[in-house]
């Protein structure tokens, strides 16, 4: 059955997702002659870049989220609803979800990334993943929980597998992450904790490739690995884990490490709507599309962001999954949509690579930008400006320098609260979306 949305002679595009890339394109269409229907499964726009610090206590929530509603409170041509799309009917043209049908003229998958497990069900089940909002709060109340255990604990060895942190992944989230905790480590925790010895307490940071930072300069890299290795993380490159039961890890190395804190950030991959021709799916289940994000294979849907693979000469791999590449797809896309609707000739897509950075704790960060290179305080100045300015919505740009200029200052972290206690069952967690998605 059919959802009511506004009538419109105009034609509707509908885009699903308002991550970086759907929020730009719905953006550059205001006042063009068509309909913009945004659906996405959450009711706001989540800053990624900052999920890490939401985890460990740095951040609220709210000040990395946005209400989309508001993005778009003074667009015209906009309609917002909040539903997760199921399927998509390329020959009857709509959209199949847990609101009703939804018809379309232009289809865009914004859908973003989801984490990626390579298939392993047991790591799955058993780490913290930390690509949303309520995966950063149940990250941040297994944190807190661990400790306040390990309080609880006579064993030596039970204490130290409960405040033992392995971060699998040493990509930019997971050099972040790891800094993060080695700072609570010094600063935070002795003041909480003063009955738990926290020199016991271990930060690994875990990474297949020879180099951590590996999309980065192997200057960043060099550096990154110095920064965390003085502010006291044991960084272990070139091994992999294998496998994870709850209590240890065992890395190919054939090292074990005893641990009830496993965080994954090794990968991620498409998040697809069904319906959409897998044979168009390639590396990392991403969709693939022409030089105007186009889906291969169709006339009227696109793809843009972290779920395309926009595959050409020059990107054999198509592009990075990082905010720029969503951000100006989108903006690129919103053109060439009004082109082809007046059937004008449209324009390839081209990345302007503006660079990349990575921060490591206070004072240390890594930037490499297409001219120049530089590390330490004054890269950690530009990184802290880059978020606030690309950060979503004036009262968050203001929370978050509030609370980083608080927290540099006071050495404190201020939200080390477990508001929602995590329990630490996958079916708990399934039980708990679907009663979400019964609500709606
Ligand atoms: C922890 C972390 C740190 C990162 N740090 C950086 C960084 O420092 N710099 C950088 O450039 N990039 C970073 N990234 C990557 C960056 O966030 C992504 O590249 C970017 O968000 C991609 O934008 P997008 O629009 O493609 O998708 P997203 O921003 O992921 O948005 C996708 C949207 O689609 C919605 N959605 C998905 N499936 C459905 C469905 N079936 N129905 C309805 N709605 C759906 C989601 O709710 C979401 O709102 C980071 C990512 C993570 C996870």
């Amino acid at each position: 059955m059919s959802i009511d949305i506004p009538e419109t002679n105009f034609p509707r595009v509908v885009i699903v997702g308002g991550g970086f890339g759907g929020i730009q394109l719905a953006k550059n269409l205001k006042n063009k002659e068509v309909q913009v229907l945004m659906i996405d499964k959450h009711n706001y726009h989540t800053f990624q870049p900052l999920l890490y610090q939401v985890a460990t206590g740095g951040l609220e929530p709210d000040s990395i989220a946005f209400p989309l509603r508001k993005v778009f409170k003074h667009q015209k041509n906009f309609v917002f609803r909040v539903a997760n799309v199921e399927k998509v009917h390329p020959t009857e043209k709509y959209l199949e979800t847990s609101i009703g049908e939804i018809p379309y003229d232009y289809l865009v998958i914004a859908t973003g990334s989801t984490t990626n497990f390579f298939g392993n069900t047991e790591i799955e089940s058993n780490s913290m993943p930390m690509k949303s909002i309520p995966e950063a709060l149940n990250l941040r109340s297994l944190i807190l929980q661990s400790f306040e255990e390990a309080l609880l604990r006579d064993s030596i060895n039970e204490q130290e597998a409960l405040m033992n942190f392995v971060i699998v992944g040493g990509g930019p989230t997971g050099v972040e992450t790891a800094g993060a905790l080695a700072e609570l480590k010094s600063h935070v925790l002795p003041n909480d904790y003063p009955d738990l010895d926290l020199r016991r307490m271990q930060i690994n940071l875990v990474e297949s490739a020879p180099r951590l930072l590996s999309s980065m300069s192997p200057q960043a890299s060099k550096q990154a690995e110095s920064f965390l290795k003085e502010m006291g993380v044991n960084v272990r490159t070139n091994d992999l884990v294998v496998s994870y039961n709850g209590t240890t890890v065992e890395l190919k190395s054939g090292r074990k490490l005893e641990t009830t804190n496993l965080i994954w950030s090794a990968g991620v991959k498409g998040s697809v709507i069904e319906g959409i021709n897998p044979e168009v799916l390639v590396r990392g289940n991403r969709i693939k599309t022409d030089s105007y994000n186009r889906v291969s294979g169709y006339e009227n849907i696109f793809a843009i962001g972290d779920v395309a693979a926009m595959i050409t000469e020059e990107t054999p791999n198509g592009h990075p999954g990082v905010a720029q590449v969503a951000i100006q797809q989108g903006k690129l896309l919103s053109k060439n949509i009004i082109n082809l609707i007046n059937n004008r000739e449209l324009k390839a897509f081209s990345y302007l690579d503006l660079g990349s950075m990575a921060t490591v704790g206070r004072n240390k960060a890594v930037v490499d930008l297409p001219f120049i290179r530089f590390q330490g305080i004054f890269a950690w100045f530009v990184w802290m400006f880059l978020h606030l300015l690309f950060l979503v919505g004036f009262r968050n740009k203001l929370v978050v320098l509030v609370n980083w200029i608080w927290n540099y200052f006071s050495y404190d972290r201020g939200t080390r609260l477990i508001i929602r206690p995590y329990r630490k069952n996958k079916d708990v967690m399934d039980e708990e979306r679907n009663l979400v998605h019964a609500k709606l």
